[in-house]
């Protein structure tokens, strides 16, 4: 398309009431803090699939907030929503009742293996709920157990806390920040042998291991699934030991499987669950699900001040409603079917330049190979030229996590111009 096309409103947006306003750089890098790599657009109005800068150029948004847009931007239904929910009430404290609270975790009960939810506003936050519950599980259940700890997987990702980034199994999260939180350790994923090296130690009368927590597919990590005969083997372990198994469903839950959970790829269930990212559709909300010692955490254990607030939940349950009612899920494992097949003929053309393509539904990854020069971020920046919107998973991963609502049409429009990036670089 050429500029002019994409300056013309009528084509750049379908809410041309808000006119495209000059965009000041300067401003921004004086009074933000300076901890985000960004990339030198400004995103000002989205529709759908679509994005569009404040220069008016069009992009096909395969990025979704970083898996968190489920339903795409402006969808009607959370629209009216949101709308509805904020002339009604839209905060009040959990010294209260709050109805959407109470219905919003029932819809979640209902549709998972868990048996009750917690509220909080991240994935961070929720994780933190996790462990925490898991410590305290430790000290009261468990009460031989003085200073548990909690496994986690190495390149795996949970967050930016300082116990979560101390869970997350990759130093560059952690460089800085010592000292960080003690009880936890690492295990290569998908690798059963190092589980049953690291609690060894329970034959010896002598545990530590109080949880293992892992993400059913490592997002941030590389897109990399969870190999079903590693969890299956994974959860007996745990039964036979009263070790704890968490989920963290942060980036993978919510339907972006092809499933409404994670973990329904992998034929296990967890115990403890976390959800954030998608859950809803771009409305700041953590929930940490627990099917076994719920009842660890009592009043005054532990608080969130937004916490399920009416707002948040009233667009969590319009979320997963639309996802059910308008058979979402369908529409992710074709459209993941498409993606992938589409970006494995791109493998095979290049075969010098990239490995493989992996994922599950709408979370998928192209990896570069390590043969060449050529990284995530250059190839991100040529596919933004290009209107295509990428996020990358590492330094040689490329990240496809569109909205769930995406059609038929946008996948291959994408996979069209991210054919012209790789053009471009070689
Ligand atoms: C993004 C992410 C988190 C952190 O979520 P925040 O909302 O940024 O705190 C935790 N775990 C996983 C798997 C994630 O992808």
């Amino acid at each position: 398309m050429s500029p002019e096309i994409l300056l013309d409103p009528s084509v750049t947006s379908n809410s041309s009431d808000t006119p495209t306003r000059p965009f000041n750089q300067d401003q921004f890098d004086t009074y933000v803090m300076n901890t985000y790599g960004r990339f030198p657009i400004a995103i000002e109005k989205g529709q759908g699939c679509r994005l569009w800068d404040t220069q008016g150029k069009e992009y096909l948004d395969f990025v979704a907030g970083i898996a968190t847009c489920t339903l795409g931007h402006g969808h009607p239904a959370l629209v009216e929503t949101v709308s509805h929910q904020i002339q009604k009430l839209h905060h009040v404290s959990n010294l209260y009742y709050i109805p959407e609270q109470g219905e919003l975790a029932q819809w979640i009960v209902d549709h998972s293996c868990a048996d009750k939810v917690f509220f909080c506003n991240s994935g961070a936050e929720a994780n933190e709920a996790a462990i925490k519950l898991v410590r305290k599980y430790a000290h009261t259940v468990l009460d031989f157990l003085d200073q548990p700890v909690i496994l986690t997987a190495k390149a795996s990702f949970h967050g930016r806390t300082l116990a979560t980034i101390t869970a997350t199994g990759q130093p560059k999260y952690q460089k800085h920040f010592d000292p960080l939180v003690p009880g936890f350790e690492y295990v290569p994923y998908n690798d059963i042998d190092a589980v049953k090296n690291a609690i060894a130690d329970i034959d010896e009368g002598n545990r530590r291991v109080a949880a293992i927590m892992l993400e059913p597919l490592q997002g941030e990590g590389g897109v990399r699934p969870g190999e079903i005969e590693y969890f299956l083997r994974l959860r007996k372990i745990c039964d036979e030991n009263n070790i704890l198994l968490i989920f963290d469903e942060v980036q993978v839950g919510v339907g972006r499987s092809g499933k409404l959970w994670g973990y329904e790829n992998l034929g296990v269930e967890p115990d403890i669950f976390t959800s954030a990212k998608g859950l809803a559709g771009g409305i700041p909300i953590g929930a940490m699900m627990c099917k076994k010692f719920c009842d660890v955490f009592e009043p005054g254990t532990h608080a969130s001040t937004f916490g399920g607030n009416p707002f948040a939940c009233a667009a969590a349950l319009t979320v997963l409603k639309t996802i059910e009612n308008d058979n979402i899920l369908q529409n992710v494992q074709s459209r993941g079917e498409q993606l992938r097949t589409r970006l494995r003929a791109i493998v095979q053309k290049y075969p010098n330049l990239f490995t493989e393509v992996r994922g599950w539904g709408l979370i998928n990854g192209m990896e570069i190979s390590e043969n060449t020069e050529l990284t995530s971020i250059e190839l991100v920046k040529e596919a933004m030229a290009q209107g295509l919107l990428l996020a990358p998973a590492g330094p040689k991963v490329l990240r496809f996590v569109p909205p769930l609502i995406v059609s038929e049409a946008e996948i291959d429009e994408a996979v069209t111009k991210l054919e012209t990036a790789i053009a471009n670089k070689i």
